[in-house]
């Protein structure tokens, strides 16, 4: 059994679960040592070099590096290409434009909190990279428009803030949103 063979079966080991490079090292260490009686195997950069590969047939699906030093097997999908992505100049544009904050929720970008730039029509829909298709987004905003689609998104927010207004006795809001809300009925978007 090659080297990178041993890289392998551990992902086949653990799929769509999120691994340290750590955790893999010392376990392709452990296996290698087993089979050969040595610890003379490596990751460092291999699981990178994985990442970029996209589609591994032996592997039957993709992995992915959801951030430094961690790294997942998606097992059994073919990897999504963009067909219509943000250059990072236009992606630079928007957060400017969005004063590097999430349109939904508000949240700030930080270090530790790097905001997205998604599609306003998604790409599957035929939405482009351009600036006007382009929204700031905070990673938990962007998984629940992601999962709900764009109008969905916006109905369940308007209804969350009908609620709120409702609480708060804000008559005028109040009527606007319920106004709003039957213009999503009407057009039987849900
Ligand atoms: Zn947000």
């Amino acid at each position: 059994m090659n080297k990178k063979q041993y890289i392998y079966n551990f992902f086949k080991k653990h799929p769509n679960k999120v691994v340290q490079l750590k955790e893999i090292d010392s376990a392709v260490k452990e296996d290698y040592f087993a089979d050969n009686g040595s610890y003379d195997i490596y990751v460092n950069r291999q699981p990178r070099q994985l990442v970029k590969m996209g589609y591994i047939d032996e592997l039957g699906g993709y992995i992915e590096r959801p951030s430094r030093g961690k790294f997942k097997f998606i097992k059994g999908k073919k990897k999504k290409v963009p067909k219509n992505p943000f250059s990072s100049k236009v992606k630079k544009t928007i957060k400017i434009r969005d004063g590097y904050k999430c349109q939904m929720c508000g949240v700030p970008e930080t270090t530790d909190n790097t905001l997205a730039i998604d599609h306003i029509i998604p790409e599957d829909s035929g939405g482009k990279g351009v600036l006007t298709n382009g929204i700031t987004l905070c990673t938990t905003c962007n998984n629940i428009k992601k999962n709900l689609n764009v109008t969905t998104f916006g109905k369940n927010l308007f209804k969350k803030y009908l609620a709120l207004s409702i609480t708060n006795k804000d008559t005028k809001a109040v009527s606007f949103l319920k106004e709003l809300l039957q213009v999503y009925d009407k057009h039987k978007f849900n």
